[in-house]
Order: structure tokens, then C-alpha cells, then sequence
């Protein structure tokens, strides 16, 4: 690995801690494998408990100077990273397909937007401002100004090892807080050369610390300790429950982004071309592991035949030959050939879980209409050991029910379910048919029909007409079991500061 990076000095194997790179206490080691040809990418010191208290305690000991310092101060030292990052976008990139899997192109999307969060959160380091409220006594004044919460705990999860960092470090940092992050152990390298981009940028020792290792000792270290005071977690809805019933005992603040269920409706008024394709980027994007892509598909018409009939624009068969055309055109590899659209999954055991989604499917009435299998390599192929799935589309369901797998739970691979629907009350019904709340899509060139949808739908982000919702200036998050809180744009900052009220008496 080290052969394919400019700068070999990106690549760490040990935490970083109160500014130095450390080894765990014990011999136990991780190893980080490049999902598409099973290949050892690098071996990490493993650490627990003990590095986790230690880190928290250099995050502690910094908070108060680092918040001391003005926006201004904190700003330069946020735009430093970002430029030393910004310049090693070739190796970050490189690092990212190759720990998790996706095509280098997405890899690059990933990271422009990740830049740009970085960018935009060493602007808002100047603007933490407060306000001054209007006095209901002539004898006082209210006064409200904002404070960083203290050490953050983050938790990020491997389908974007870079942005999902980005999400949270630069916000916290920005208001003044002092972070201890740990990344998914299965892919820690891209989290740890930003670790060392901000050492070389001048970040003071302890405001970023990167703690790598086993998953629960690090997290209920983060989540016992008192000195921790928030925790930002992207990652299952499983996890997010646990982390935030642990933080109930010392009243953290989290803020949770969790799993996703997207309904993607397509009306009988929709152009057919580009909702296909629309369906065909979101659904298949970084092989289905996004917590947005596109998760049941909603065409219009009705399963009946007689209802079919009475209804002019029937457009279910017409989107589902557009739909297969488009993913039948899709190319699964490794992330690292310019010719992949698709990469693999992240292990084995997430290929077994889509297949036995899928088998589901198949048993209560679904068609493969493309896909629904593992790729045949023969064993010296170079992607024979690669955790790799076919781009599917699952058609023939003539109703969705919840007890189908494929309707109730996150797919996280690269099937789509086509589903029917009659009315426009139906598709909204079965798309909220879900204990998930966090995008949902529909096209329609009907205006009315689209501010109905949209206001209808319970989910915190609703693409109209469009897939690609995210922005660093726009509020991403979810409802229900999905999450709370948001992340990026003008509200990033939000979550890792207090308000203060002070009211000053005149005398
Ligand atoms: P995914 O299914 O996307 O892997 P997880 O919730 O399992 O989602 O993982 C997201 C992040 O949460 C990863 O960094 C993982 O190591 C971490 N994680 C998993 N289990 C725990 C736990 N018990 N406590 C704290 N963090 C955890």
C-alpha cells in the first residue's frame, strides 16, 4: 500500500493521542482488508478502554484553552487542514476506495463534499454569535451567548470514511470543542492521515484525538465518562440506541444519524427516463450502503388489472424496462479501475445478509428481473476472494407488505424492489410504512401533487425531482428512527454549543 501513495508518511497504524501516535497496551492487532480483493491493507495497534481514558483525558485538558482561543484563531488553524487536505485529495482518495470499496469517482465525490464542510466550518468558526433579547423589565437585561458543550465523542461508521468525519470533527472543533474520535475499525486509515494533515496544520495537541480499536470498549468509555459531554454518532439504528440510553446516565447531548428506509415514488406524470435513472444513481450508489439510497421503489399502477385498465398512463412496465436497460449497464469491480460503477461490499457477511434479503423476497412472490446473484469468478481471477453482488432489481410484488424483508428493513447492498401503487394516498401511506425517517424521493411534473408529497412524507430530507439532496449548505437528518439532530450547513455548529442566558440587573 504504501507503493501507491505519494506522501507513504499518510499511512499510520497506531492511534493518535494528546498530539503523539501511540501503540495499545496489548500485542492484539486489526487488520484493514481491501474488500474487493481480500488483500491485508495494513495491520493497527488495537486499543480499548485504557487508551480511551487517556485520550479523553489530553481532549479535557485542552477544552479550556482551545475554546479560549477567538473564532478567528480557530478558523485559521480549520482552513490549514483544509488546504493540506484539499492537496492530498490523490492519497485520501486512494485510501478510501481501497478500505471500503467504492469507485474511485465516488470516492472523489465523497471527498469534494467532505472539503467542503471543512471549508465552510472554518468559516462559522468567526460567526458563534449569541443575541441580546428585548427587556420585559427596565431594570435588566437578557443577554444570550453561545459556549461549546466540551469533549465530543464521535463515532463514525465505514461506508464514508472520510465525509462522515468531516460531519462531525469540523463543526466540533469550530465551536470550540475538543473531540475524540473513533472511526470504523473497518476503515481507520483515511481517519488517521487527516489526524496527522492536522498535526502538520498546526492543530494543538489533544483537540483531535483518534482512538482505533475494539468498537465497544472505546464506545462506553466515551459514553461513561463525565468529562465526555456529547456524542455524535453516525451508524446502525442498534448502536444509536444503545449509545444514546448510555448517555441518559451523565445527560449527554447526541446527536444520531441513523439507518434509512427511502421510498422513491414514481408518478403516472413522472419522466420515465430520468426517474429511472434518478432510481439507478441512488439506489446502486457505493453498491447500496448509503444510509439515503433509494431502498423501495413505488410505481404507479395498481396491481389489478381491471384498475390498470381505467388508468391512462400506466407507467409501471415501461419504468421497469428503463430501470433494467440502466443497471444492466452498470459495471461491477474494484474501485480502483476507471471502468467500476460498483464496488464491492464491505464483507462477506453483508453479501450473505442481501442474499438472504433477496431469497425472502423471492419467497413471498418476487421476479429477479436483473442480478440476484455473486458475480462467478474462477479462483485465480483477482477478484475471487472480493465481497462482491450483482446490481439487482427485484419486480412482481403485487403488493408491498411489511413482512417482506426488502419493504421493512434497510437493504444496504445493491437491490431495488419495484413495487405498485394505485393512489397517491396509498404511495405516501406505504412509503411513511416504515419506523425510518430519513430521505425520500418522488418525481411528478405535478405541481400541486409535489407540495402535497412533500409536506406528507414523514422524513427529515425529500427529494423532488432530484437524488442528489446533499450540500453542505443543507441541513441533513432524519425523524423517527432514523435520528436526531442535523448536520452541515448554517445549523452544523448547533449541536456542539450551549446557551447561555445571562440577564444583567441595572440596579
Ligand atoms: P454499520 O452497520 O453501519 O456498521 P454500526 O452501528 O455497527 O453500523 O457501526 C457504526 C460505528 O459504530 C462503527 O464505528 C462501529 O465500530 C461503532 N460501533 C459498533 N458497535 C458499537 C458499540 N457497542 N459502541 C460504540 N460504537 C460501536
Amino acid at each position: 500500500l504504501v507503493q501507491r501513495l505519494k506522501d507513504p508518511t499518510l499511512l499510520k497504524s497506531q492511534s493518535f493521542i494528546g498530539g503523539s501516535w501511540v501503540d495499545a497496551s496489548d500485542e492484539e492487532r486489526i487488520d484493514v482488508h481491501d474488500p474487493a480483493t481480500g488483500e491485508t491493507l495494513a495491520s493497527l495497534s488495537h486499543c480499548k478502554g485504557s487508551e480511551t481514558r487517556a485520550a479523553i483525558a489530553e481532549a479535557s485538558s485542552v477544552f479550556k484553552s482551545w475554546a479560549a482561543k477567538t473564532g478567528k484563531e480557530r478558523s485559521q488553524i480549520l482552513r490549514k487542514w483544509f488546504e493540506l487536505v484539499r492537496d492530498n485529495q490523490e492519497d485520501i482518495t486512494t485510501l478510501m476506495t481501497l478500505e471500503c470499496g467504492k469507485p474511485l469517482a465516488q470516492s472523489k465525490g465523497e471527498f469534494e463534499s467532505g472539503i467542503s464542510t471543512m471549508e465552510w466550518c472554518a468559516e462559522e468558526a468567526k460567526r458563534v454569535d449569541g443575541d441580546v433579547i428585548c427587556t420585559p423589565a427596565a431594570s435588566k437585561r437578557f443577554l444570550v451567548v453561545r459556549q461549546p458543550v466540551g469533549v465530543v465523542g464521535a463515532i463514525t461508521p465505514w461506508n464514508f470514511p472520510f465525509s462522515m468525519i468531516t460531519r462531525k470533527v469540523s463543526p466540533a472543533l469550530a465551536a470550540g470543542c475538543t473531540v475524540v474520535l473513533k472511526p470504523s475499525e473497518l476503515t481507520p486509515l483515511t481517519a488517521l492521515a487527516l489526524a496527522e494533515l492536522a498535526d502538520r496544520a498546526g492543530m494543538p495537541r489533544g483537540v483531535l484525538n483518534i482512538v482505533v480499536g475494539d468498537a465497544k470498549s472505546i464506545g462506553d468509555e466515551l459514553v461513561k465518562s463525565d468529562d465526555v459531554r456529547k456524542i455524535a454518532f453516525t451508524g446502525s439504528t442498534r448502536v444509536g440506541k444503545l449509545l444514546m440510553a448510555g448517555s441518559a446516565a451523565t445527560m449527554k447531548k447526541v446527536s444520531m444519524e441513523l439507518g434509512g428506509n427511502a421510498p422513491f415514488i414514481v408518478f403516472q406524470d413522472a419522466d420515465l427516463a430520468q426517474a429511472a435513472a434518478a432510481v439507478t444513481t441512488s439506489s446502486y450508489r457505493n453498491a447500496g450502503q448509503t444510509c439515503i439510497c433509494t431502498n423501495r421503489v413505488f410505481v404507479h399502477p395498481p396491481a389489478s388489472r381491471t384498475l390498470s385498465l381505467m388508468v391512462q398512463e400506466s407507467v409501471h412496465d415501461d419504468f421497469v424496462k428503463e430501470l433494467v436497460e440502466a443497471v444492466q449497464k452498470l459495471r461491477v469491480g474494484a474501485g480502483m479501475d476507471a471502468a467500476t460503477t460498483h464496488g464491492p461490499l464491505i464483507q462477506h457477511s453483508a453479501v450473505e445478509t442481501v442474499e438472504a434479503k433477496v431469497q425472502d423476497a423471492i419467497s413471498k412472490g418476487a421476479t429477479v428481473a436483473v442480478g440476484g446473484k455473486r458475480p462467478e469468478y474462477d479462483a485465480s481471477h483477482p477478484l475471487s476472494k472480493g465481497s462482491f453482488y450483482e446490481p439487482t432489481v427485484l419486480t412482481g410484488m403485487l403488493r408491498a407488505t411489511i413482512d417482506m424483508r426488502c419493504f421493512r428493513e434497510e437493504m444496504f447492498g445493491p437491490v431495488t424492489p419495484v413495487f405498485k401503487f394505485s393512489t397517491d394516498e396509498e404511495a405516501i401511506q406505504m412509503a411513511n410504512t416504515t419506523e425510518y425517517g430519513l430521505a425520500a424521493y418522488f418525481y411528478t411534473k405535478d405541481l400541486a401533487r409535489a407540495w402535497k408529497t412533500a409536506e406528507a412524507l414523514e422524513f427529515g430530507m425529500v427529494g423532488v425531482n432530484e437524488v442528489a439532496i446533499t450540500s453542505d449548505v443543507a441541513p441533513f437528518g432524519g425523524v423517527k428512527h432514523s435520528g436526531q439532530g442535523r448536520e452541515e450547513s448554517k445549523y452544523a455548529l448547533d449541536g456542539f454549543l450551549d446557551m447561555k442566558t445571562v440577564c444583567m440587573g441595572l440596579g
